[in-house]
Formats: C-alpha cells, sequence, structure tokens
C-alpha cells in the first residue's frame, strides 16, 4: 500500500534482535513468571519438547510487543520460533490446555497490535520458509506461510511465472496477507492475494493440523482465508501462479478534478484495459487535497503485445503534458517501494507512529464521501504520509471473509498515516479522524479493510461482517473451541 516515485511514508517495524532462551530454561522462566503473577497457565510440567525455541527474555518479548504501528503495545508471556509445524501443533495443544492466548505474528505490520498478545504466546512464522517446486501442471507452488512475497516472486519469475496480484510492499509474509486479504492495482483482474490461494494447511485452535480447499474442508477454508488468524493459524499455502511479463509500461496521469479521476479509474477497470490500477491523492500548494494522479502499469511480451500508447491512453481526460511514462522491468516495478523504504529506515521515518485507515467505499457513492472526506483531511492528519484511493471490481473477490460494500465497483481508500509515536496528540487525532470517517463510510454502505487502526469495538465486528457473522462464530466455536486464537483483533 503505497506508491513508487513520490513522497512516500511507508514506515516500519522495529528489527527484533531477540536473544534465544534454551527450551528449558525458558520454559522454567515462563512458568515462574506465570505462577507469581497469579498464572494464566498455572503448571507446566507438560511443556511439550520442542525442535525450535521458545523464547522468554526481555528482548523478544519487548519485539513482539511491537509492530509497525507503534501505536498498541502488549507484551506476550513467550515467542515460540518454531523449529517444525509440529512445534506449532504442540504449543497450539498445550496452549489451548491451559487457556494461553496464541497469536501467530508474520512480518508484524500490522498497525494496531492485531499480531501482539498480552500474557500470552506469539509464534513467528518466519521459520515456517519452506518454497515448494513449482507444480507445472497446475501452475501452483507450495510454500510455508512465513514466506514472504518478494521471496516468493524471485523465485517462481526462474520458472517465467508470477503470483497474479501484489501488495505495494512485497515484504508481507503469505500468511499475514491471506489472513487479511492482499489487495493492490492487480485485484480488479485477479480478485484479492487470498483469491489466488487454492489449499492452506492450517493448525486449528485445536491444535489440529488440517489441509482445507474449496473441495476438502471448504468451511474451514472460508474461515480462515481473510479470517484474521480467529480459527487457525496458516501454516502453509498454495498460490496460483500466471506468466509474468519480461518488461511493462508505467504510467503516471495528472487530473484536475475528483470526478474526472474517479470516472476514468472506473472505466479503466471495467474495461480490464491495464493490469493494475491504482490512484494516488495529494494536496496542492494551499494544502487541499485535491490534486490526483492515475497510476496505470501494462504488461508487455510475452503476456501482451508490446504496449501501444495511443491506444492506451485513448479516451482518458487526464492533463495532457502532464503524464510521466516509463518501461521498467517486471520485478523493478513490483519492488519499486524498495528504495524509498531504504530511505525512510535511514532517516528513521520508518519508525514512526502509523495510525492508518484502510476503508472500502461503495462506488455508487464514491465521489460524495471521497469529497467530504478529502476536505476534512488537512496535511497535519496525513503527515509525510500518502492517500490512495483506487477501484476494485467486486466480481473478482470472492473470499467470503473479506467483506466489501454491495457495489460492483468498491473503491480503496488508504491513508498512511505517520507522525513521531512520542506525538500522542497527533496520534490520538489521527486515530479520531479513522473512527469518523469510518462512520461516515459505514452509514452510507461501505467497509473497513481491516489492516489498520481503526477504533473498533464488538459490535462494530458483528456489524461488519454482516450475512457472515453467524458462520465465523460457529466456525470458532469449532475450530477454536478454547478461545485462545489471535485475541489482538478484539472480535471475540
Ligand atoms: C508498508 C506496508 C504496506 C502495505 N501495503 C499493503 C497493500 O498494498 N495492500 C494490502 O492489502 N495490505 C497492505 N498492507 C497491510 C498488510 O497486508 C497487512 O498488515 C498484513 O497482515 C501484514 O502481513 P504480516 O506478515 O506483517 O502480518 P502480521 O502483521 O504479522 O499479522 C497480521 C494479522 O494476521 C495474523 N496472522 C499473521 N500470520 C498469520 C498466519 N500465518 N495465520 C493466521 N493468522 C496470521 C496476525 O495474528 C495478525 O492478526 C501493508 C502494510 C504495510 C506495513
Amino acid at each position: 500500500m503505497s506508491q513508487p516515485t513520490r513522497r512516500n511514508t511507508l514506515r516500519g517495524l522495529v528489527a527484533s534482535a531477540a536473544v534465544v532462551v534454551g527450551f528449558h530454561p525458558g520454559a522454567q522462566a515462563w512458568a515462574t513468571e506465570d505462577t507469581r503473577k497469579g498464572g494464566l497457565a498455572g503448571d507446566f510440567e507438560d511443556l511439550p519438547p520442542l525442535d525450535g525455541t521458545l523464547l522468554t527474555d526481555e528482548e523478544s518479548r519487548a519485539a513482539a510487543a511491537e509492530d509497525y504501528g507503534h501505536i498498541v503495545h502488549r507484551t506476550p508471556r513467550a515467542v515460540l520460533r518454531p523449529g517444525s509445524v509440529d512445534d506449532v501443533v504442540a504449543m497450539v495443544r498445550f496452549c489451548g490446555k491451559h487457556g494461553i492466548p496464541v497469536a501467530p505474528r508474520g512480518q508484524g505490520h500490522a498497525t494496531m497490535g492485531q499480531a501482539q498478545v498480552k500474557h500470552g504466546l506469539v509464534i513467528e512464522t518466519t521459520p515456517l520458509a519452506d518454497i515448494g517446486p513449482v507444480d507445472a501442471d497446475s501452475d501452483t507452488v507450495t510454500v510455508g506461510a512465513g514466506v514472504r512475497w518478494s521471496t516468493l516472486t524471485k523465485a517462481t519469475l526462474e520458472h517465467g511465472l508470477t503470483p497474479p496480484v501484489f501488495t505495494d510492499y512485497l515484504e508481507l509474509s503469505v500468511g499475514g496477507t491471506a489472513s487479511v486479504g492482499g489487495i493492490g492495482g492487480q485485484t480488479h483482474q485477479h480478485g484479492a492475494q487470498v483469491d489466488t490461494v487454492t489449499e492452506l494447511r492450517v493448525v486449528t485452535g485445536a491444535g489440529e493440523l488440517v489441509r482445507c480447499s474449496t473441495r476438502r474442508h471448504p468451511e474451514l477454508f472460508d474461515a480462515v482465508r481473510a479470517g484474521l488468524g480467529q480459527c487457525a493459524i496458516i501454516v502453509g499455502a498454495t498460490v496460483r501462479l500466471v506468466r509474468a511479463p519480461e518488461t511493462v509500461r508505467h504510467y503516471l496521469l495528472p487530473y484536475a478534478d475528483l470526478d474526472t479521476f474517479l470516472t476514468d479509474q472506473r472505466r479503466l477497470v471495467e474495461e480490464r484495459r491495464f493490469a493494475y490500477v491504482e490512484g494516488q491523492v495529494a494536496p496542492d500548494d494551499s494544502g487541499a487535497f485535491r490534486t490526483y494522479l492515475l497510476e496505470a502499469v501494462a504488461y508487455g511480451p510475452p503476456v501482451g503485445p508490446e504496449p501501444d500508447d495511443e491506444a492506451l491512453l485513448r479516451g482518458l481526460r487526464f492533463e495532457r503534458g502532464g503524464e510521466e511514462i516509463a518501461n521498467l522491468g517486471y520485478y523493478a516495478f513490483l519492488d519499486r517501494l524498495a528504495a524509498s523504504v531504504a530511505e525512510q529506515k535511514e532517516s528513521g521515518v520508518w519508525y514512526d507512529a502509523h495510525p492508518w485507515l484502510n476503508l472500502l467505499l461503495p462506488g455508487e457513492h464514491v465521489t460524495r464521501l471521497a469529497e467530504d472526506f478529502l476536505t476534512s483531511l488537512t496535511p497535519d492528519l496525513v503527515g509525510p504520509g500518502v492517500v490512495l484511493l483506487y477501484p476494485l471490481q467486486r466480481d473478482q473477490l470472492r473470499t467470503p471473509l473479506l467483506r466489501t460494500p454491495d457495489d460492483p465497483a468498491p473503491y480503496l481508500l488508504a491513508v498512511l498515516r505517520s507522525t513521531p509515536p512520542e506525538d500522542e496528540a497527533t496520534v490520538k487525532r489521527m486515530l479520531e479522524h479513522n473512527r469518523t470517517a469510518y462512520e461516515d463510510v459505514r452509514d452510507a454502505g461501505g467497509k473497513q479493510y481491516p489492516v489498520g487502526s481503526v477504533p473498533f469495538d464488538k459490535r462494530d465486528w458483528r456489524d461488519h461482517f454482516g450475512r457472515a457473522w453467524p458462520r465465523l462464530v460457529a466456525a470458532r466455536h469449532r475450530y477454536d473451541p478454547h478461545g485462545i486464537l489471535v485475541p489482538g483483533q478484539g472480535i471475540f
């Protein structure tokens, strides 16, 4: 979620320099501390043997109490660095027995404590990093949940193949985006990343290792995809692949008014004219958010013909003369944020607080909703961040728990806010602005895309899931009977 060449405010995750504590001393420390505090777990005599390590040192636990948001901090009792999927099974069973809450953590890029768990167990998925061979019959690849999309893509490109959909930033885990959705500029063509997952290997909250797909345990498959970790931990995923282009043609098209910008974007996604469509809104010299930039990408051979500028831009009403057009290598295009992220890490901006707002607006009301929202927005409420606004196609979004407005062309509005974490007053104002914006959009039939920082209570979640709520509740009772999984989402 972020853009290539312009002011870019992707910022970051505090690097965790965890000290590895051996399993037995660690287990003891956990038990001792637990017992002293009146105990979540009581007696840990029955801690299972592990292939990996259980970390209970302060540094590891403090790292697991951080995320990209730097707003919420919940310290776990321990962090599991699994040496195998069996470790995940064993520790989930153990935690279920003792009523200890558990949260898997991929790259920790959630912004409001979603992968944190107070006094519980955080399970790192990073060690689950296998990448299987590409299956040439089905054009799929099976990977561990902790694999990052960047690593996966580099591996599949060796076969001329690529995952079809990308988030703007590639260093997110496959399990982490399959748990939320994974939306990007290709979503109007192929759905969210989770729509391109054909099978999952999961460890349920009951500690069962299960393979699920639309044919095998479909109700579990539906409960886990975009299921925010409420029913099972994803330990592996099979991802569909498509042919990769070698180069792409990249277009940045400026617009002078909101309605023309939105109408042209919508036209492009309905016609499927480009492989990728996004867009950005930035402030003008007066600080008003009213400059608009449409970003579109056409894939070249062997996926499509050599891109023809005249044909691709025909009928569009951007400000002629202001367009920027460039040829890029395919991976360079996908990884376009890498240089900016490196700069932000260098300057320290990456480690700011990120009270991000991510909403899905109903296309029918998008002009009014976007206009009202952008009028209420001031540069200090964004910081050095960016505002993204682009349409999706609902018929491509097929994952039941990825809730979208009941509209054929919902628009993603993402406000990637950023401010120093010690500026608590600004963080608070940004969070309040998120809540107000959410309510306005919800009242018009919109949804939150739940990767950001919108203060949400249990009633909001029920409303968010709507018709899918009873099925989620039933799946939760069935697959996580102890109710231990991912309390940081605040759903149950
Ligand atoms: C810089 C940046 C750019 C982004 N760009 C985009 C974008 O373009 N499009 C988009 O859609 N999103 C984007 N996001 C949001 C991102 O997709 C989500 O925050 C995603 O969940 C992060 O993946 P992660 O591996 O860091 O997960 P984490 O933050 O570690 O976890 C997120 C949630 O998923 C749960 N979880 C993690 N792994 C698993 C698992 N294996 N099984 C079950 N549950 C699990 C966690 O418990 C937690 O509740 C961006 C985020 C950042 C920080």
